[in-house]
């Protein structure tokens, strides 16, 4: 089987490696597509070497077919349309026996601290398998770990259908949160700098605001009679987001912090003060989130086919990865990690 290694310096080298059988807890699935994340695009660029190294197969927003499964495995069989959870957590820190190993002191994120989903066959724990029903598009199933983040922001966020809700930054994971937050009943208003961005978003039905054109503060409090947004989330990651987020939110406003800032953003703490604000940070998903994620491309609720902009054969990964650097117009690009769909 093929499989895409990062080695460096925007490179990815395509070599052919044995699929590795699975252990007693493990499936091996055959993947079928996956998308590449913003995280893909920083490891790309360089920015994760110290955490991936230059021999390390990335990828997690995939979706594929259970090809082998393990001894102790009851719950999948081969076959099976199945998404992957990337995560693995150590069982035994407080987090863990919390109940939250999905923030785990020692959590390993698959694709990137192990191998991941750019080779065609991927064997990963048990616990980690989420089945689809065969009638999804496994090119949606590629969207369902996008989805789930945005599924984790909102249940974060405790929104309640009618309210008013605000989401900084209209990339992909922006446009998601928007698309999962009207689905729950928000009134969601998208801030963006693109226009193309912004476009899309109109494309999808959504109130829009440009902050370079127009006063943001100023609309929101147009559009919700001086109450400003009962739910603001921070996806820019730059500082005018950040200072919009406190500046924009209701009183008893709840932000949830999507965004992984690359510095430590200023942040107006007297708001919090002022109108009781609630600052809730946000990190991948629970099982959950990728159960409510696949409900909802079962129901046809988020938009896969306008999300997907293009989807290319494993053999132009870089192409995808370059066409990708600072394109503002894509949401997600797939690559097709199998020779063949089935
Ligand atoms: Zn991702
Ligand atoms: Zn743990």
């Amino acid at each position: 089987m093929k499989a895409a290694f990062y080695t460096g310096d925007k490179t990815f080298e395509i070599r052919s490696v044995e699929a590795q059988a699975p252990a007693a807890d493990e499936v091996q699935v055959q993947v079928a597509y996956c998308g590449v994340c913003g995280t893909d695009l920083h490891a790309y660029h360089g920015s994760m070497d110290a955490r991936i190294g230059h021999n390390r197969v990335i990828g997690h927003e995939m979706s594929g077919t259970v090809t082998a499964i393990g001894s102790d495995v009851g719950d999948v069989k081969e076959g099976d349309h199945v998404v992957i959870r990337p995560l693995k957590a150590c069982g035994e820190c407080p987090a863990c026996k919390a109940g939250h190993s999905h923030i785990c002191h020692n959590l390993k994120f698959l694709g990137l601290d192990t191998d991941g989903a750019f080779q065609q066959s991927w064997t990963v724990p048990a616990n980690t398998v989420h089945k689809i029903p065969s009638s999804m598009p496994l090119k949606y199933g590629a969207l369902v770990e996008p989805i789930a983040v945005a599924c984790h922001d909102v249940r974060r966020s405790r929104l309640q259908a009618g309210e008013d809700v605000l989401v900084i930054g209209g990339g992909p994971i922006g446009m998601l949160v928007a698309m999962v937050a009207r689905k729950q009943g928000g009134n969601v208003i998208i801030s963006e700098v693109s226009e193309q961005r912004l476009a899309f978003a109109q494309q999808l039905g959504f109130e829009t605001i440009n902050p370079l054109n127009e006063d943001l503060v100023t609309t929101i409090n147009q559009k919700t009679w001086d109450k400003g947004a009962d739910v603001v989330f921070e996806v820019s990651g730059s500082q005018p987001g950040v200072e919009a987020m406190t500046a924009a939110a209701a009183v008893r406003g709840r932000i949830v912090m999507v965004a992984i800032h690359p510095n430590k953003p200023q942040v107006d703490m007297f708001q919090f003060f002022w109108r009781e604000l609630e600052l809730l940070g946000a990190r991948v998903y629970e099982g959950q989130d990728f159960e409510d994620a696949i409900q909802m491309v079962t129901n046809g609720d988020i938009d896969c086919e306008s999300m997907i902009t293009d989807v290319r054969a494993l053999s132009e990964i870089t192409q995808a990865f370059e066409a990708l650097s600072g394109n503002p117009q894509a949401m997600k690009s797939l690559i097709q990690v199998a020779d063949e769909i089935q």
